[in-house]
C-alpha cells in the first residue's frame, strides 16, 4: 500500500487553485498515475507555459515538482492548523547550514507517489531517473553538521513534532570541486538558484529589518539601539513533508535584500554601478556559504550572516507568539529554540534584547526566560573550531548585544564567585561559553563526545550547572539513506520483516533470524553486488576508469581534514601497493579504494592530501602488475547525491579519525545501515556502532582518546613510529623521493615534514595498528559468505541510528514537547 491520502476536497476546486480540505475520511485513496499525469500537464501548461511537445527536461522536472508540491500542501496546512488549535509548543531549529541534497525524489517517496510518478513521467515520454537527476543539490552546508540538520527536518516531520527550520538562503551553496589542475582541488561557484527553485514559496510579507552597527542610548532600565546600516531579511518557505505525508513542517530560509533596492536618481544620471550599489552590498550577506567546516574566525561578514538569520528568526518567533499570547513570561511553554553549534549563539543576547528593550521585561527575568527557551548542541572539542569574536568587532557590529553579553557575564560571575569562567576574555567573546550559559540544556552528539564535553571544554561550567549537559547521539533518516538510496535492500527488508520499518527502524532487528538462512544471505550479497555493478558503470562512464565490481569497495567519503586522516588511508594504500608488487602471487584481496570529499579552500594541508591522493591514484592505476587487485578512484565534487550513490555500493567504511576528534560522525551510520563493515577507531559514534554490531563485526584499530593524549607527551612519537615500521618509513620515503610527483622531491614536503615531526593527529603512531586491521579485513574478505553475514548483522543491529530516535531524545530531554501524531 503506497499513497494514502485521507482527505476529501470541496467540489469545484482543483489542486492548482488553492484547494482546501474539508473533511478527513478514513479510507485511503491511492493517487494514480493518471491523476498525476493530469496535474503534470496542467503545470507544464499553466506554470511553465509549455506544451508537452516543446517541454524540455527542465520543464518536465519543474512540472513534476509542482505537481508533487501540490500534494504536500494539504498535510502542511493541516499541520499548521493542528499546531495552532492545540496551542502546541513549537521547535525552532536554528542552523547556519542545511545540507539537503535533492528534494524531489524524497518528497515523492514520502507522499507515496514513487510508482505513480514513474508511470506518469514515462507515459509523457521522459525517463524518470533522468528527470530526478536534473535537480541540482541544495548544498547549503559543508558536511555532517548541515546534513544532520536536514535529517532532523525529515524526522521532525515524520514524528509530527511541530517545528520550523531556520537558516540562510545562500545564493551560492558549497563550491563545486574539480581536479582540473593536475589533481589539485579547484573551486568554482555553485549555482543552484540559476534555475527556479520549485519547492519554495517567497513570503514578501514576512520581512524584517536587521540592523548593524550604530549607537546605543541609555533609556532608564532599557536602551535604544540605533543601527547605522540595515538590510531586509525576506522569508522563503519550503514545506518539508514527513514519511507517508502525515505531517509537514516549514524550512524558512532568509534572503538578504537592500531596504532601498535601487537608486533611480543615480541610474538616470547614467551611474549604473552606483545605482545598484545598495542592493549589491545587502545581498552579500546571503550571497555565499562559508566553505569551511569549522569556522572562519574573525570575519565580519560571517558575524553579520550569523546575526542576520538569527535575529530574523527570533523576530519571527516572537511575532508568532505575540499573535497568540499576550504574556511573554509564557514564552518557554510555547517556544523551544535549538542552536545547532554556536553559529546562532547570538540568539541568547538578541532574545534578551527584544524582551528588555522592546517589551520592558526586567533584565534578570529576561535572561531566565530566554534560557528556558534555548538549547545548544556542541559539535566539536577542537579549540580552533570553537567560535570566538574579537570584542572590538562585536562592539562595532552589535553594540547593544555586546553590552548585554557583558551583563550576562557579570551576573553569572556574581552568582558563582569562586569560579573562573567568563564569556569575555582577553578581548574575545567566547561563543561556546555564551551558548552554555544561555541554554537550559547543552548536548553532545555521541556518548563519547558528551563525556569529553563534560571533562574538557566545559568542565568548569558542568561543575557549576550539573545536569545541564545531556547526550543525544546523532542519527540519519532511513527514508533517504535506505529507502531512497538503496531500493533493492529496502525491498529485501520489506520482504523479510514486512512493511512499516521505515519509521520504526528499531524493527531491523527482526532481520537477524533470517541471517542464519543461506538464501537470505545470497539475496543480501546479490543486492550488494548489483549496487556495486551500478557504481562501477558510473565510475567507468564518469571517470573513464574500469574497476572490478567483484573487488572490495573500500570507501572513505567525508570532508578533508587532518583529524579525519585521509592521509593515513593513502599511506596504507602506498604500502599495500609496494607489498603487492613485491609479492604479486600472494592471493591479495582485490580492492578498489574510493575517496570523496572537499577541503576548505584555505586549508593548505588538506589540499595537499587531496593532491597526493590523485597522484597516487594516477601512478597506481597505471601499474599493470597490480591492476587486477588495486585501483584508486577519487570522483570529484562529493555531495549528498554522490553519497547516496556510493554508500549502498560499499563493502568497507573507513572511519579512521584520531580518537577524541570526531564528535559523532553520521557517515559511519549510513554505511553500517547499508551493510558495509567498518574499519575504525574508538571515536565518536563508532563506539556505539561497535557496541551494537558486536566487536566481532567491526575492525577496530588505533589508540583510544586517552592514549592519544598520552602519546603526544612523547615529543618524538612520530619519529619512533616511523623507525619501528619499515612499511610506513618506505611509504613516506617514496613520497619524498618524488614517486608520485614526477620526481619532484619537494612537492609534498609540508605533508611529510609534518608526519615526521609534530604529527599532532598521530597518523604514524596508529599506522601499524591500521595496517594490521586492514589485513584482518583482507582475511575476512576471503570468506565471502561470512562477510555477507557480518554485513547483514550491521544492517540488522543499527536501526537505533535512525534520526527519529535522536529527535525523540531531543523532544523528551531538551524540548519537552510531545508529538502531534
Ligand atoms: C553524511 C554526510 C557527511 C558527514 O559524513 P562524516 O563521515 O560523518 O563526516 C558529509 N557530507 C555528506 C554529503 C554527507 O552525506
Amino acid at each position: 500500500m503506497r499513497m494514502s491520502r485521507s482527505i476529501t476536497f470541496e467540489k469545484g476546486t482543483s489542486a492548482q487553485s488553492g484547494w482546501y480540505p474539508t473533511k478527513i475520511s478514513k479510507e485511503t485513496l491511492p493517487m494514480d498515475s493518471t491523476e498525476l499525469r493530469q496535474s503534470i500537464l496542467k503545470h507544464l501548461e499553466f506554470s511553465m507555459g509549455k506544451d508537452l511537445v516543446h517541454a524540455s527536461l527542465y520543464d518536465m522536472r519543474m512540472a513534476l515538482t509542482l505537481a508533487v508540491r501540490d500534494r504536500v500542501i494539504e498535510p502542511w496546512f493541516r499541520a499548521t492548523r493542528a499546531t495552532y488549535a492545540a496551542q502546541s509548543k513549537r521547535v525552532y531549529y536554528l542552523s547556519m547550514e542545511f545540507l539537503i541534497g535533492r528534494l524531489l525524489e524524497d518528497a515523492i517517496m514520502n507522499v507515496g507517489l514513487t510508482e505513480a510518478a514513474h508511470e506518469a513521467v514515462a507515459g509523457l515520454g521522459f525517463d524518470f531517473e533522468t528527470v530526478l537527476a536534473d535537480e541540482p543539490d541544495a548544498a547549503l552546508g559543508n558536511g555532517g553538521l548541515g546534513r544532520l540538520a536536514a535529517c532532523f527536518l525529515d524526522s521532525m516531520s515524520t514524528l509530527g513534532c511541530p517545528a520550523y527550520g531556520y537558516g540562510i538562503r545562500y545564493e551560492h551553496g558549497l563550491f563545486r570541486q574539480s581536479f582540473a589542475q593536475d589533481g589539485r582541488q579547484v573551486e568554482t561557484a555553485e549555482d543552484w538558484l540559476r534555475q527556479a527553485h520549485g519547492w519554495e514559496f517567497e513570503r514578501p510579507e514576512a520581512s524584517f529589518r536587521i540592523g548593524f552597527g550604530g549607537s546605543v542610548a541609555e533609556n532608564g532600565r532599557t536602551a535604544i539601539w540605533t543601527p547605522e546600516d540595515a538590510v531586509l531579511a525576506k522569508a522563503y518557505d519550503t514545506p518539508i513533508v514527513g514519511w507517508q505525508g502525515k505531517w509537514a513542517n516549514t524550512l524558512r530560509l532568509w534572503g538578504a535584500e537592500a531596504l532601498t533596492a535601487f537608486d533611480l536618481a543615480a541610474f538616470n544620471k547614467g551611474d549604473f554601478t552606483a545605482a545598484a550599489a545598495p542592493e549589491a552590498l545587502a545581498r552579500t550577506i546571503s550571497r555565499v556559504l562559508y566553505p569551511d567546516d569549522t569556522t572562519e574566525q574573525g570575519k565580519e561578514l560571517r558575524l553579520k550572516q550569523e546575526f542576520f538569520f538569527t535575529a530574523a528568526s527570533i523576530r519571527d518567533i516572537l511575532r508568532r507568539f505575540n499573535a497568540e499570547h499576550s504574556d511573554l513570561s509564557g514564552l518557554p511553554s510555547r517556544v523551544a529554540i535549538q542552536m545547532n553549534d554556536t553559529h546562532p549563539a547570538i540568539a541568547g543576547p538578541e532574545l534578551v534584547r527584544a524582551l528588555v528593550d522592546e517589551s520592558g521585561m526586567e533584565f534578570d527575568t529576561a535572561v531566565e526566560t530566554a534560557r528556558a527557551c534555548l538549547g545548544y548542541t556542541n559539535h566539536t572539542l577542537m579549540p580552533e573550531a570553537l567560535e570566538r569574536w574579537p570584542e572590538e568587532l562585536m562592539s562595532r557590529v552589535l553594540p547593544r548585544h555586546m553590552q548585554i553579553i557583558e551583563r550576562i557575564d557579570e551576573s553569572h560571575a556574581k552568582a558563582h564567585p569562586k569560579r573562573n569562567v567568563s564569556i569575555v576574555e582577553n578581548g574575545e567573546v567566547k561563543m561556546g561559553e555564551l551558548s552554555f550559559i544561555m541554554a537550559n540544556k547543552v548536548n553532545g552528539v555521541s556518548a563519547l563526545h558528551t563525556e569529553l564535553v563534560k571533562d574538557t571544554v566545559f568542565a568548569e561550567l558542568n561543575a557549576l550547572h550539573p545536569g545541564r549537559i545531556v547526550n543525544e547521539t546523532n542519527g540519519v533518516t532511513p527514508r533517504r539513506w535506505i529507502k531512497g538510496a538503496n531500493p533493492r535492500l529496502s525491498s529485501l527488508i520489506t520482504d523479510t520483516i514486512g512493511a512499516g520499518w521505515e519509521d520504526r527502524l528499531e524493527r531491523l532487528v527482526e532481520l537477524e533470524p533470517a541471517i542464519a538462512d543461506k538464501g537470505f544471505r545470497n539475496q543480501f550479497a546479490e543486492i550488494k553486488a548489483r549496487n556495486k555493478r551500478d557504481l562501477a558503470d558510473w565510475i567507468e562512464r564518469d571517470m573513464g576508469i574500469a574497476v572490478n565490481p567483484a573487488a572490495m569497495f573500500d570507501v572513505q567519503i567525508k570532508r578533508f581534514h587532518e583529524y579525519k586522516r585521509q592521509h593515513l588511508n593513502i599511506l596504507e594504500t602506498i604500502a599495500l601497493w609496494q607489498e603487492i608488487r613485491a609479492n604479486p602471487g600472494a592471493g591479495w584481496a582485490p580492492r578498489v579504494k574510493i575517496f570523496g570529499g572537499k577541503a576548505a579552500p584555505g586549508y593548505v594541508m588538506a589540499k595537499e592530501i587531496i593532491h597526493l591522493i590523485n597522484n597516487v591514484a594516477r601512478v597506481i592505476n597505471a601499474d599493470t602488475t597490480t591492476r587486477d587487485v588495486l585501483t584508486v578512484v577519487y570522483p570529484p565534487n562529493y555531495n549528498v547525491t554522490m553519497a547516496e550513490r556510493l554508500i549502498p555500493a560499499s563493502d568497507l567504511s573507513e572511519q579512521i579519525s584520531t580518537a577524541g576528534k570526531e564528535a559523532s560522525g553520521t557517515g559511519n551510520m549510513k554505511f553500517s545501515l547499508n551493510g558495509a563493515l567498518t574499519i575504525g577507531t574508538l571515536d565518536g559514534a563508532n563506539v556505539e556502532i561497535r557496541d551494537l554490531v558486536g566487536p566481532e563485526n567491526f575492525f577496530l584499530f588505533g589508540m583510544t582518546a586517552s592514549e592519544v593524549v598520552e602519546c603526544r607527551k612523547t615529543p618524538d612519537h612520530a619519529a619512533r613510529a616511523i623507525k619501528a615500521s619499515n612499511r610506513l618509513g618506505a611509504a613516506i620515503e617514496m613520497i619524498e623521493a618524488g614517486a608520485f610527483s614526477n620526481g619532484d622531491t619537494e612537492m609534498y614536503h609540508g605533508l611529510t615534514q609534518n608526519l615526521r615531526g609534530h604529527d599532532y593527529f598521530t597518523v604514524c603512531a596508529d599506522f601499524d595498528s591500521y595496517w594490521d586491521a586492514q589485513r584482518r579485513v583482507d582475511a575476512a574478505w576471503g570468506d565471502q559468505d561470512n562477510w555477507t553475514r557480518m554485513a547483514a548483522i550491521n544492517t540488522a543491529r543499527t536501526g537505533w541510528f535512525s534520526s527519529d530516535r535522536t529527535i525523540q531524545g531531543y523532544m523528551a530531554d531538551v524540548w519537552k514537547i510531545t508529538p502531534m501524531i
